[in-house]
């Protein structure tokens, strides 16, 4: 028989009100349970003490709680785990665990698989096979074995944030809010390739880190590697995340790809220097790591620092970020596609 039961992890407080209030329960009763969801992070209904034991079995009969554990692991030598977790009809998505000395960083997903089609994505090999749930999207925080350690979230896993935009403002609503998971909006950085005007909604609504993919400064060649450049030119993006709501208290930063002999020259690093025009800003240096079927190469480490080094010296703010997790199936997508294909979930 197929469970008709509604989700519960996921809903917002107004959604919650919205629930008890159809059961005919005060609406108190939504602050209650939202806090037993996000803050106290009970497992079952059962749980939620303070509620009548009468309004948990309507409860009960009416929503599952929507937690489920990773369905596989993989673990690196420097530490990064890649957590698989089933969503649906045989579908993955993935989250990988950073741990660093004073921080730890966990990758979200929000959709399985993407459309955008960028050339040197392993999750783009998957076509877009559906958008995740808030509930979904948290659950990936939520079930981590290490959540209790986690410090920062970037939502930079498979699927573009921008493209299943009112599910990623639900859950980014329920992480930072006093009602829910309570954390700063500072450590949580939303990545996307600048979707509009998707991007303009987010930036009025939220107030979270924005990383914007550049990984070329000239339309022709990032179209190329982006194909969705085309109907969204970077030169829109830069004029959406230079307004007032772009603004605020968010950090805004660039994620630039390095591909071998392809985006790393002097040329780039002065047209990168022009488009950004001063913009207060971070870019962050990515080096490429080769994939399957793929004829994109990996720069040497040299490639990367002395391009760091070009883009300083037109006064852009640098980093070089380390590569994690290179002995497991570190870039994003690459587990989920090989679980798709074999369409075999294994249990750890
Ligand atoms: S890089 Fe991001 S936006 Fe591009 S295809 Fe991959 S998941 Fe989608």
């Amino acid at each position: 028989m197929v469970d008709t039961k509604k989700i519960l992890f996921g809903l917002t407080l107004q959604e919650l009100k919205q629930e008890v209030t159809d059961l005919g329960l005060p609406s108190y009763t939504a602050a209650q349970i939202a806090q037993w969801l996000y803050s106290k992070g009970v497992d079952t209904v059962e749980q939620m003490t303070n509620i009548s034991l009468s309004a948990r079995n309507m409860l009960q009969e009416r929503f599952a709680m929507g937690l489920y554990a990773p369905t596989q692991v993989q673990v690196s030598k420097d530490g990064t785990k890649k957590y698989l977790f089933a969503v649906s009809q045989g579908r993955f998505v993935e989250a990988a665990y950073m741990p660093e000395t004073s921080r730890s960083t966990l990758c979200v997903s929000t959709q399985v698989g993407c459309r955008m089609g960028c050339r040197f994505c392993m999750t783009a090999t998957q076509g877009l096979q559906g958008n995740l749930t808030a509930g979904e999207i948290l659950n990936q925080i939520r079930s981590l074995p290490e959540r209790q350690t986690l410090t920062n979230i970037v939502y930079m896993g498979m699927g573009e944030p921008l493209d299943n935009l009112q599910e990623t403002l639900k859950s980014l609503e329920i992480l930072t809010s006093s009602y829910g998971f309570g954390m700063s909006a500072k450590r949580i950085t939303v990545s996307t390739i600048g979707l509009l005007p998707a991007l303009e909604e987010f930036l009025q609504k939220s107030t979270c880190n924005l990383a914007i993919s550049l990984h070329s400064p000239f339309d022709s060649e990032r179209q190329e590697l982006m194909p969705m450049q085309k109907a969204h030119p970077i030169k829109e993006i830069l004029e959406a995340i230079k307004t007032p709501a772009a603004d605020r208290t968010r950090r805004i930063s660039f994620e630039y790809i390095v591909f071998k002999g392809v985006n790393h020259s002097r040329t780039h690093a002065n047209e990168i220097a022009r488009i950004l025009n001063g913009m207060k800003c971070r870019i962050n240096l990515l080096r490429y790591h080769s994939l399957p079927n793929n004829p994109l190469q990996t720069p040497t480490e040299e490639d990367m620092q002395v391009f760091q080094q070009l883009l300083e010296q037109k006064g852009l703010i640098t980093t070089i970020r380390k590569s994690r997790g290179q002995d497991i199936d570190a870039a994003c997508g690459l587990l989920s596609t090989k679980m798709l294909k074999n369409k075999t979930l294994n249990t750890f």
